[in-house]
């Protein structure tokens, strides 16, 4: 027993986040054996065929490959304001909080967070009201409305075709443009058994992560019509994002959607440890896609104790974030239950882990 502790401390299992995946060996092969071109210059082949696959997949006119979900994003939101237009995204949208600022600071907008009805769900008639534009020439133009399917920060939660289709009619109706920032649209299609085409209806753009859950090391990939996608090549270069003989990379996303039912394990994994969690007293949302959170009362004690039995998580709009990944298994999530469940019944461990007895006091 104790020799099973003591093994299982020194394997750690990472549950920061569905980026921390390694490229296996199919995939490195893809990469070394990527048929190449000067994607600056005149073009790389790969780089096309994942474009064009990307672009398909999303059921857009045309697709870029951007080095990350931020560039992504920063070049749709650059493309659609000018300076000091107002935007709207969803309250804790990825582009809000956790961009660095670009959307002000590169693409000029000011952002306005829309609160949620359900989690990571806004109103329709917020959208309608904080756009009531048409306004005199002295009043602030609202332009964009930002969704973000799953919403990261609301624990995953998808974004239903309905629910979209109301959002988006409301935008349209306020004159708005709309991009998706579907970093983990592939998540939301996959719980939801649609294909990722049916999240992306209306929508003028849409940037999709390759590097999250289907495992690429690198890329994203930023899709609309043809006319945007030419301007949106220039964006990309202006930010230093042009690469050169990118199919080395491109071939490792053509890998990774062929993954995309795969998501499934990482959603039944995330169910598997909340229901866990919840067993040893956690207070835990249940999980609509591969991200758990959990209430603390103190988070960072929390963490640190879930580091010292070699789990590591996160922490997330103040809670304990676990996301489930390719590279952690069915198995490894009961060990992460063992381990917490064994830390649970020592003296110290009970307060210091987020029960839901702590934070009812
Ligand atoms: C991760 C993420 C991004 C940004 O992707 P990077 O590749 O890390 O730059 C954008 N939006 C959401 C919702 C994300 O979760």
């Amino acid at each position: 027993m104790w020799c099973d502790l003591f093994v299982t401390k020194l394997v750690p299992i990472d549950l920061r986040s569905d980026t921390v995946t390694k490229p296996d060996r199919t995939m490195r092969a893809a990469m070394a054996d990527a048929d190449v071109g000067d994607d600056v210059l005149d073009g790389d082949p790969t780089m096309r065929e994942l474009e064009e696959r990307c672009a398909q997949l999303l059921g857009m006119e045309a697709a870029l490959w951007t080095p990350s979900g931020c560039m992504g994003n920063t070049i749709a939101l650059m493309a659609h304001l000018q300076r000091g237009d107002s935007f709207l995204a969803p309250h804790l949208a990825h582009v809000l909080g956790n961009e660095l600022g670009t959307a002000a600071w590169l693409a000029g907008g000011m952002p306005q967070a829309l609160p949620w009805v359900t989690p990571g769900v806004p109103a329709a008639s917020d959208i309608t009201a904080a756009s009531a534009s048409a306004g005199p020439y002295y009043a602030l133009r609202t332009r964009l409305f930002c969704l973000e399917n799953t919403h990261n920060a609301a624990g995953g939660a998808v974004v239903a075709p309905d629910e979209h289709a109301v959002l988006v009619a409301a935008a349209r109706e306020a004159g708005l443009r709309v991009h998706l920032d579907g970093a983990r649209l592939w998540n939301a299609s996959v719980a939801m058994e649609v294909p990722p085409a049916a999240l992306t209806v209306g929508v003028d753009t849409a940037q999709v992560c390759l590097s999250k859950g289907l495992g690429a090391p690198v890329g994203s990939v930023v899709a609309g019509s043809a006319e945007f996608v030419a301007e949106a090549r220039r964006l990309r270069k202006m930010l230093g994002g042009g690469v050169r003989q990118g199919g080395v990379l491109a071939a490792a996303g053509l890998v990774a959607l062929d993954r995309v039912d795969q998501l499934a394990e990482d959603h039944q994994n995330a169910r598997l440890l909340a229901d866990g969690l919840r067993e040893i007293g956690w207070q835990v949302d249940t999980p609509q896609t591969n991200i758990v959170l959990a209430t603390t009362l103190d988070l960072p004690t929390t963490l640190s104790r879930l580091t010292a039995l070699g789990v590591h998580a996160s922490a997330m709009a103040g809670r304990v974030r676990m996301v489930t990944h390719r590279d952690v298994t069915r198995a490894q999530i009961k060990q992460v239950l063992r381990r917490i469940g064994k830390d649970a019944t020592r003296p110290s461990g009970g307060r210091s882990l987020g029960s839901s007895r702590a934070s009812a006091s």
